[in-house]
């Protein structure tokens, strides 16, 4: 398994697709994508080559490559991935937006950035090509690292 494969999280699992976005995973998110129903996801899934990951036992049962999540919590979820053989660990760098699944880009450190980011002088900022969200490596990456070291 692969940390480039491209996967599809259904509608329950949107919390999780944060962290597989910051592990580097290419991880859509069904409600992202207007795919509600069971083939919408699956016609989805295939045309984009993505794997589902979900919690819904029907859709698994309908995609022979889902993965198929049982617990509710994210920690438990991101155990049962690991247990399924994903790797996670926090990518070196920001690869995916982790709002919206777009690649992200270095913010040059001459350019102005939004009140709620650093300052790119002092700090390493990426920008989401598609919907401008910036991203560091501040207090919540070390959180989500050191959540993920415990798993
Ligand atoms: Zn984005």
């Amino acid at each position: 398994m692969t940390e480039g494969e491209p996967l599809l999280l259904d509608a329950m699992l949107g919390k999780l697709a944060t962290y597989l976005r910051m592990c580097g995973y290419d991880a859509a998110y069904t409600l992202d994508r207007d795919a509600e129903s069971d083939d919408e996801v699956l016609a989805l899934a295939q045309t984009e080559a993505r794997r589902p990951v979900t919690s819904d036992e029907s859709l698994a049962r309908k995609a022979p490559d889902a993965v198929l999540l049982t617990k509710r919590d994210v920690p438990d979820q991101l155990r049962e991935l690991s247990a399924a053989g994903f790797e996670l660990e926090l990518s070196a760098e920001p690869v995916h937006c982790g709002t919206c699944n777009a690649p992200v880009e270095p913010v040059d450190r001459t350019e102005p950035t939004p009140e709620y980011a650093p300052d790119p002088a002092e700090e390493d900022v990426w920008r989401c090509r598609d919907c401008g969200q910036h991203f560091w490596k501040g207090s919540h990456w070390d959180d989500v690292a050191e959540q993920l070291r415990e798993l």
